[in-house]
């Protein structure tokens, strides 16, 4: 029986990653939407490719502070093989006519800078990938893009070990490519990440790949131990003038904390009443539902853009802002839809946090957080150079 018919191999949690290529794929006209209809493939913002979600890996083997991979799926990454991959590819392909592929894994090539890394296997995984989507795309003639997210650590040892890289990602059909850049300043990114990558570093890859018609999206993070709006400042300067196309601006969250106090109450190293330890264990978030292109037309003079954004923009400024957004909401662009997972603490002056999230001043917590976390949005997506890149993003797919 192929493996095409999926469902048929029994779905054993294995844990060595060359047991994963025994499994099933996914059938995923499986998974419906909240109104009966097929949630995957998806149709891309302009409606004119079907994308599927593919996951290649679980588990990271950097190390980031703010970042659970490494204390709950340790230890480190497993992955898929290559061959197995490129086969549900041409599967997705030739069954769902799928034509654009978001990776969903947490890099979407071995992380080839981290030391314990062994070098020879991520090239030949890395090779071995490449060429399998390019020759997919020559040998169909087909319009095959992708997605994923790698750090720039890894993108430089590729660059500097894989001849002609940049050439043979645009080959293989990578239409974009995030990276966590998480802060604007290079200290604090280094306390946040390791990795030493430079805001000049950061530019130059970000301008290679636009040369080579790539497109790049930032993860930046807002919050955090030390953080206040001039930290955060610096950091929506960064992913605004650094040449990025996308940008999603998470809001910090002490996740590492919440397990390590979830797992000290499961193992019963500290104990507390029922509801005590539910508040403990399941940390709850809001999702953040404010309507950020509302807020912006709404606002018209440099004092309510200082109430709602936290800096007193010029009138001119403004009617860019607003321009701006009347372009993009014929374009089809909606905040919304950039906002998966982007919940907050809607009450941070009231419970104590396990950690900082804002330095407050004299504001309040979530005022001047949010106020920042607004702002940062402003910049990025407010201006009329927004409006040509986002016709290029849902032009290549988006
Ligand atoms: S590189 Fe990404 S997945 Fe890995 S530890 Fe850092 S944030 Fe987590």
């Amino acid at each position: 029986m192929s493996k095409a018919d999926a469902g048929q191999t029994g779905s054993v949690p294995h844990r060595e990653a060359g047991h994963w290529d025994e499994l099933a794929w996914v059938e995923r006209d499986l998974f419906r939407d909240p109104d009966g209809g097929i949630y995957e493939p998806a149709q891309s913002r302009s409606g004119e490719y079907r994308e599927a979600h593919v996951v290649m890996s679980r588990g990271c083997d950097w190390g980031c502070h703010f970042c659970t991979e490494a204390i709950i799926r340790a230890p480190g990454e497993l992955r898929r093989s290559a061959h197995d991959v490129i086969e549900e590819l041409a599967w997705l392909v030739g069954q769902s006519y799928v034509q654009r592929i978001h990776f969903v894994d947490d890099n979407v090539f071995p992380q080839i800078a981290v030391s314990s890394r062994r070098e020879t296997e991520a090239l030949t995984w890395t090779t071995e990938f490449l060429d399998g989507v390019t020759k997919m795309r020559e040998g169909g003639g087909l319009d095959l893009g992708w997605r994923g997210i790698m750090r720039f650590e890894d993108f430089l040892k590729y660059e500097e070990r894989v001849d002609g890289w940049l050439e043979k990602l645009a080959g293989s059909g990578c239409k974009l490519l995030a990276f966590g850049v998480e802060s604007g300043e290079e200290v604090r990114r280094w306390h946040l990440k390791g990795g030493a990558v430079t805001n000049e570093q950061i530019e130059g890859i970000i301008r290679r790949l636009a040369e080579v018609g790539i497109l790049s999206k930032g993860y930046f993070i807002i919050g955090g131990p030390d953080e206040d709006a001039a930290t955060a400042g610096r950091t929506i300067d960064f992913a605004r003038d650094a040449g990025f196309h996308l940008a999603y601006f998470a809001l910090y969250k002490q996740f590492r904390a919440f397990v390590e106090v979830s797992r000290k109450l499961d193992d019963g190293r500290e104990r507390g009443s029922e509801r005590e330890t539910h508040r403990r264990k399941y940390a709850t978030f809001e999702q953040l539902r404010e309507d950020f292109g509302a807020l912006i037309l709404d606002c018209r003079t440099s004092t309510e853009a200082e109430n709602a954004f936290g800096y007193p923009y010029s009138s001119r400024r403004l009617e860019e802002a607003h321009r701006a957004m009347h372009d993009l909401r014929k374009a089809g662009f909606a905040f919304r839809g950039l906002f998966k997972y982007n919940d907050f603490h809607s009450d941070m002056d009231v419970h104590e946090e396990h950690a900082e999230v804002w330095t407050s001043g004299r504001e309040g917590r979530t005022r001047g957080f949010l106020r920042t976390v607004r702002r940062a949005y402003f910049e990025f997506y407010a201006r009329d150079a927004f409006v040509d890149i986002y016709r290029r993003l849902t032009k290549a797919g988006y």
